[in-house]
């Protein structure tokens, strides 16, 4: 295996990053995790356009066009011989004189790293094992005043703690906020369906605006299914006649049952499932 660091490709073994550097001492990084289908990258543009939000949420200026760093992506494709792959590209402050606080002057680390991962869907095998089975956490989302929701940074402990709450047999950690309506999973966006249509925790709280869960609102508007976002409580969850989680590896993954409770996926989310397939294959042959 390859990946690419700081403009290189380096032997997976060799692909090291200081010890000094504020991405590992302080989690002063951001990233983006996608999936390449057939070589393209789905949904590159919306990732390019998040990574530079999340770039200077954080003040890190690297300096690199988005053209550069999917050219950094395709040489790694390229030099692993992948074309159906998870992608991951992070970006940390790199090493800098001092401590917490940041300086101005930018040396950072770019990496790339790339994993096979097989096409799901219609296509092939699904890429989660099985539906998801959901926990409601102690652990709430932080809230966006203390570490906006938006900026997807290498800072993952929320995320990491409410996973470590999960009892035997569940698989996603759902994080509500701190008024107790529920915000998103460690690593997911949550989706309800209802009589009336679909319905997803809105942007105004601490919940990262996922690409996927955007390609599904754009794909039920297409289906002229509507789509609420708002707040909601757990019982809504519990209530639903059907719940999805959304990401990009997983795509979109039936919620089996949240706290004991069966939920289970249905004719609305099965229908979404099928136009997601639909516009991976488009966009693969499309190219990004
Ligand atoms: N919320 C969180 C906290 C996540 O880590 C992820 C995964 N990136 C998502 C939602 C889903 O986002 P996306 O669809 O862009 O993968």
């Amino acid at each position: 295996m390859k990946y690419h660091v700081d403009g290189e490709l380096v032997p997976a073994e060799n692909a090291t990053v200081s010890v000094e550097d504020r991405g590992f001492q302080y989690g002063d990084a951001a990233f983006e995790t996608m999936r390449a289908y057939g070589g393209s990258i789905f949904e590159w543009s919306a990732h390019a356009e998040r990574l530079a939000g999340s770039c200077e949420t954080l003040g890190i200026d690297h300096g690199l066009s988005d053209a550069e760093l999917r050219k950094r992506i395709r040489e790694t494709l390229d030099a692993n011989d992948l074309a159906d792959a998870y992608v991951k590209l992070s970006i940390s402050r790199g090493v800098q004189e001092g401590k917490l606080t940041p300086r101005p002057d930018a040396d950072p680390t770019v990496v790339v790293i790339v994993k096979e991962l097989p096409r799901g869907g219609v296509e092939g095998a699904d890429v989660w094992d099985e539906p998801a089975t959901v926990q409601t956490t102690k652990t709430r989302r932080i809230p966006d005043n203390a570490l906006p929701a938006e900026a997807k940074t290498h800072n993952y402990l929320n995320g990491i703690l409410a996973r470590r709450e999960l009892v035997e047999g569940a698989d996603e950690a759902l994080l509500r906020d701190a008024e107790g309506n529920v915000a998103e999973g460690a690593a997911s966006n949550l989706f309800l369906v209802g009589e009336d249509g679909i319905h997803t925790p809105s942007l105004d709280g601490p919940v990262l605006p996922g690409i996927t869960r955007e390609v599904v609102i754009e794909l039920a508007d297409e289906a002229e299914i509507p789509v609420y976002t708002g707040s909601y409580a757990p019982d809504d969850v519990r209530n639903a006649e059907e719940a999805f989680l959304t990401n990009t590896t997983w795509e979109l993954r039936p919620i089996e049952s949240v706290d004991g409770i069966e939920i289970g996926g249905g004719p609305v989310t099965n229908l979404l499932s099928r136009l997601f397939d639909e516009r991976v294959e488009r966009r693969h042959y499309d190219g990004d």
